[in-house]
This record gives structure tokens, sequence and C-alpha cells, in this order.
């Protein structure tokens, strides 16, 4: 496995397994079968109502907790958003059955963002988050967050894909250290991405699957990458994408295919920060 090293020095496979939308009742089969084909970068959140399954997965496989990297999130915190967003994560670690947790992100640049960020940033000087980042955060509110803390964030994850392939940001995150980490790599299958001609034909030529050659294109990319499957044959087709290589004219072709555009939620949509900013979990 590839690593990267995150701005405060922590390594990061670059290519993990995500669980948004595994049901509950699949998601400790999901994991463990995920752990077996070799995979150590696992991607919660509170949000996907998982977390214990995920934690529940991770005793069965008995893995050593220093060779996994398990990243979950915070959703948004109803104000007083200090002590809210450190009761959420021990809410989190509880579920998850971990003393620690490897990397803590903010899942939504909504609420009290500079008070969600003040107790990750505590959370992580106590070593209880080895790296804290955010998720979803465009340029604009990503410097805002970065020129008025304290701590610069590990990584940004967000929409990544063939489709809308987030050039200018990740140039900005480069030039001030963060991560850039893809969701939705494969766009979740949306715009026809698993029959795309270009990519189909540049699998063709390395003997691979379309789900491969979006991966390793993130991957060239220095993109890190947490593709979801519940399919074990899949889990292991996407872990194996290191034993080709994308030349630069096919690089070039994959590039040719974005269209600069989301294909789920733009968060500068004032309706879309309404229903996200409004939305709670329970317990
Ligand atoms: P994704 O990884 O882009 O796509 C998952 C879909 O692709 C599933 O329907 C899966 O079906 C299918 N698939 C997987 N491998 C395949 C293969 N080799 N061939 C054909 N189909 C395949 O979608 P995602 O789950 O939205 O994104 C990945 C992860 O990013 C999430 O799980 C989550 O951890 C994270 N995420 C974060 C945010 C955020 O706001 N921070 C938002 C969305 C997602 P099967 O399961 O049936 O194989």
């Amino acid at each position: 496995m590839q690593h990267v090293t995150l701005n405060n020095g922590l390594r990061m496979p670059v290519l993990g397994f995500g669980v948004y939308q595994i049901p509950a009742e699949q998601t400790e089969r999901a994991v463990f079968e995920a752990l077996a084909a070799g995979y150590r970068l696992l991607d919660t959140a509170a949000a996907y109502g998982n977390e214990e399954a995920v934690g529940r997965a991770i005793r069965a496989a008995g893995i050593p907790r220093e060779e996994l990297f398990v990243t979950t999130k915070l959703w948004v915190q109803d104000a007083p958003a200090e002590a809210n967003t450190r009761r959420a994560f021990e809410t989190s670690l509880r579920k998850l059955g971990l003393d620690h947790v490897d990397l803590y992100l903010m899942h939504q640049p909504f609420g009290d963002v500079y008070g969600q960020w003040r107790a990750m940033e505590a959370l992580n000087r106590e070593g209880l988050a080895k790296a804290v980042g955010v998720a979803n955060f465009h340029p604009d509110r990503l410097l805002d967050l970065i020129f008025n803390n304290e701590i610069t964030p590990a990584v940004n994850q967000i929409e990544t894909h063939v489709f809308y392939q987030r050039t200018a940001d990740q140039d900005l995150m480069r030039r001030y250290g963060v991560q850039h980490q893809s969701w939705g790599g494969f766009a979740e299958g949306r715009n026809g991405l698993f029959t795309n001609p270009v990519l189909a034909r540049i699998g063709e030529a390395h003997g691979k699957s379309v789900a491969q050659v979006a991966l390793r294109w993130l991957i060239q990319r220095e993109v890190v990458t947490i593709p979801k499957s519940v399919n074990p044959d899949r889990m292991a087709q996407n872990f194996d994408v290191f034993d080709f290589e994308l030349t630069d004219d096919q690089m070039a072709a994959v590039a040719a295919l974005d269209t600069g555009e989301t294909l789920f939620f733009d968060h500068h949509d004032p309706e879309m920060v309404a229903w996200l900013s409004k939305r709670r979990l329970d317990g």
C-alpha cells in the first residue's frame, strides 16, 4: 500500500474503504470483508449510523490497531459548539469502541464552524484524534479556517471523480498543505461512469476495469480515495490498482472528461445549505 504523509507527519493509506449508505446491519460483514481484502483505511461518520458496526468488524478482524487508519466525522452541532463537539466525538469513539481515531473530519462547513474546529483542535492536541480535517469545504471557507485558526486541516474530503476533477481546489490545497481526499470516486456510478468509453478503452489497454482506471487516475493525481462496495469481488478489484500506471496520454484523456460540475450537491446552493444546516442527528 502506498501512503501519503499528512501535514502533521501522520501517514495515511492512499486507498481506503468507505461505508456511506451501507445499512448498519450489513456494515459489520462488509468491513470485515474489506479488512480481509487488505484495506486498512476505514471511512465512516456519525451521520452514517454505522459506527458501532464498523467497531464490531474491527474487533472481529483482530488486526493490530496501529495498522488501521480509522476516520469518522462530526455532524453539525447546536450551540455551545465546543462542548457539543466533544460530546459528539466521545459518542463516536464509544460506538467505534476505540480510544482514538486517526482522522476526525468536520463533515459540513456549516454551523458554528469555529467553535467546532476549536474543539477538534483540542482533541488533536490531546491525541484523541491523530489528525483533524474537514470535508466539503470550498476554497473560500477552507482559507478562512486556515488563516483564522491554529491548526491547518490535514485533509479536505470533497466530491472528486472523473466528471468533477477539482484541479484548482487541489492546487490550492497543495499550496496550504491540505491533503485532497476524494469522496464519490465513482460518482456512485452516475453519468454512466462504469460504462464510459474513454475509461473502458484505457482499461482494455491494461487489462483493467473501468472502476480500476477511475481509482488509478485519482491515485496518480495524489488524491486519496475511499471507494465503497458491499460486493467482495468488487472490493478486491478496487484494491488491485497498484500494478499498472496510466500514461501521460491516458491521464490527459481522462482530464478531458471534467465537467467542472457537481453530480451530487452544491455547498454554495442556499437550499442545500439550509437543508444540511437544519439536519440534526439523534443520539
Ligand atoms: P462511490 O464509491 O463513488 O460508489 C459506490 C457505488 O459504486 C456503489 O453503488 C457500489 O456498488 C458501486 N461499485 C463499487 N465498486 C464497483 C466496481 N468495481 N464496479 C462496479 N460498481 C462498483 O460512492 P460513495 O460511497 O458515495 O463514496 C465513497 C465514500 O466516500 C463513502 O462510502 C463515504 O465513506 C465517503 N463519502 C463522504 C461524503 C462526505 O460528505 N464527506 C459524501 C459521500 C461519500 P456495490 O456496493 O454494490 O459494489
